[in-house]
Parts: C-alpha cells; structure tokens; sequence
C-alpha cells in the first residue's frame, strides 16, 4: 500500500524533479568510485520525502505575495459524515445552503477516491486567500484554526482510507512545521469549545495520528544518511 502511494505522489512531482533526482541517482557512483573517503547515500526514502514536501509546499502556496499569512495556532481534523464528497461539492453546499460568502468552510480536503482521488489534497478558496474558516461554530477558533476535512463518515463504520491518512500525516507535519504549531494545537473538531458534535467520529485514529506525526517529525530531524 505503501508503494502504491509513493507511485502516485510521484506522479504529480514535476518534471524537473524527477530530473534532479535522476541527476543525484546518476551521479552517485561516480561520487563513490572517485573517492573512498565520500561516502554520500541518498536513499529512496529520502528522495521520497523530499519530492513529497516539495508537491506539500506547493500545494500550500498562497495566492500572492501581496496576500497576508493569517496568525495560525491551531489545527482542526473534520470528516465530512458522507460517503462521498469533493472541495467543490461542499463548497457548493456552504454557499448555496449555508449561505457563507467565502464557500468551502474548510482550508484542505482530503479525498476518498469518490469525488476526488484517494489521498488527493485539495484546497480551498480560505486557504489560498488567508481567509478565516467556518469549520467550528467557535468563531474565535475559526480565525486562528487551520481546517482539515476528509472524506468520509468516521462515526458510521468508515475510516480514513491508508491514502488519506498519509496525506494528512504530510500536510499536517507541514503545516504545524511552517506556523510552529505544537502537537498539543492539533486537534479534533470535537474537542473545540462549542456545541457537542462527534466530528471526525469515533473511527478516527487520533492515538495512531499523533505517534505518526511523532515519527515523521523525528525522520526529518534525523535522516537516513551515512558520511
Ligand atoms: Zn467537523
């Protein structure tokens, strides 16, 4: 499953990686046959993360230079309590039915292979313009809380897919990487002050994804790499 995901980020890596990773690829044995001294490996896995952090990045790009980075402190995980869904179908449904200017409540969308593909990260107009969310009835939570929301029902028998689940280990790490949000700020729509809601159900594996967060935090911190 796992190599079934890296194959798919690696199709939305761009060319020119692809190309300076061939270049590293190539160039590796001759770093290694001129010298005994250098040493350099730059495994698979590595060249992975990078190519992912590099599509994660740039994914999060705001729309231009000119727009202001909102003060973000917190991070907030929804389901969608559907089974099937995309940005622009909820999008539609917060501005048509909820009647919400700015549309889709969430910054993210994690896709479930209905709507949108299977870990496909989608974002929204709020993210793109630094504009507030209105994913939590706490309004002073929504002007400070990055909204994450995946696909799917979580309290009904469903689950994160090992799709989405990766893709929101990624883009969480950037994010709360980026703004220097601490784990502690990461947390369930659920546990916001406001009116009781299961949001993102009692399927969703908070134990699980905090350790990963954990884990790929210190797999940055400490690559593998021998010298
Ligand atoms: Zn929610």
């Amino acid at each position: 499953m796992r190599n079934r995901t890296y194959e798919k980020i690696i199709q939305y890596v761009s060319l020119t990686m692809i190309v300076a990773a061939g270049g590293i690829i190539g160039a590796l044995p001759l770093i290694s046959s001129s010298s005994a001294e250098v040493r350099t490996v730059i495994s698979e896995s590595d060249m992975l993360r990078a190519a992912f952090a590099q599509k994660i990045s740039q994914i999060c790009e705001i729309d231009t230079i000119d727009t202001k980075e909102r003060p973000w402190q917190y991070i907030v995980i929804h389901h969608s309590a559907s089974e099937k869904g995309n940005a622009t179908r909820f999008d539609t449904y917060h501005r048509e039915k909820k009647g919400w200017k700015y549309g889709l409540a969430y910054h993210f969308v994690i896709g479930n292979g209905t709507l949108s593909g299977d870990g496909e990260i989608e974002v929204g107009n709020r993210w793109k313009n630094q504009i507030h969310g209105a994913h939590t009835a706490n309004m002073d939570c929504n002007q400070v809380a990055i909204g994450i929301c995946l696909v799917g029902d979580f309290e009904n028998g469903g689950k994160p897919s090992e799709d989405q689940f990766d893709s929101l280990v990624r883009l969480t790490r950037y994010l709360s990487s980026k703004y220097d949000i601490p784990l502690s700020n990461i947390i369930l729509h659920s546990q916001v002050h406001q009116k009781g809601t299961a949001c993102p159900g009692k399927n969703f594996p908070m134990a699980e994804f905090k350790t990963s967060l954990i884990q790929f935090a210190s797999n940055e911190i400490s690559p593998s790499r021998k010298s």
